[in-house]
């Protein structure tokens, strides 16, 4: 991350920062950096723009607290735009929204990939008191079945209105198909390979 190559005399001391959700893609808000602000965000991993109305350094999130937590900040092809990939405190914009241009920033896919690192590392580093460490003992034939049994629960809810208790089958159901790919010691991501590859045939 050290390795920015900007030419801030090119760029009359200011670059455009454009912030993006690291886990939601959605683009969260544009700002301005000079050399000190980006120096900062740099070191203290909080998204610090050169505020050309209050003519200062404002880090965001300095009086709401709702802070940008960098993940990584890139520069583009001609080196006068940066990219920051962050992770929000909070509501974005000043307004209270969760983006500067009134979008919802929604996508909370991400923590699937969260869930199948704490499902990997219940099969890993079992523990008693784990429900998925207890199902990785029962073994590939009783993950399987609970699939089954949780298809055939979300069939009946779906026949029903009542989403609360839908979400719920929904939910259980995701998370046993997550458990079974690993009992198989397979990645997710070998399904999405099938799904692409489907997908590009058409
Ligand atoms: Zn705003």
């Amino acid at each position: 991350m050290n390795k920015l190559k900007i030419d801030f005399e090119k760029v009359d001391g200011l670059v455009p920062a454009v912030i993006q959700d690291a886990d939601s893609n959605v683009v969260l808000m544009l700002g301005y950096m000079n050399q000190e602000a980006l120096d900062i965000t740099l070191d203290t991993k909080k998204v610090t723009f050169f505020s050309r109305t209050k003519n200062r350094l404002w880090t965001k999130g300095e009086t709401s607290g709702n802070f940008l937590n960098v993940v990584s900040l890139t520069v583009d092809c001609d080196n006068d735009t940066v990219l920051v990939k962050a992770r929000p405190v909070g509501p974005v914009c000043h307004t209270g929204d969760d983006t500067c241009f009134s979008e919802e920033n929604r996508s909370k896919t991400f923590f699937i990939d969260e869930l199948r690192a704490i499902i990997k590392d219940r099969k890993n580093n079992p523990t008693d008191k784990s429900y998925t460490t207890s199902l990785f003992a029962k073994g590939i034939n009783k993950v399987a079945q609970k699939v089954g049994e949780e298809a055939v629960e979300i069939v009946i809810e779906a026949k029903d209105d009542n989403k609360e208790l839908f979400m719920g089958e929904a939910a259980d159901l995701l998370y046993h198909y997550l458990v079974l790919l690993e009992a198989k010691g397979y990645e997710l991501d070998e399904v999405m390979d099938v799904l692409i590859d489907r997908h590009q045939k058409k």
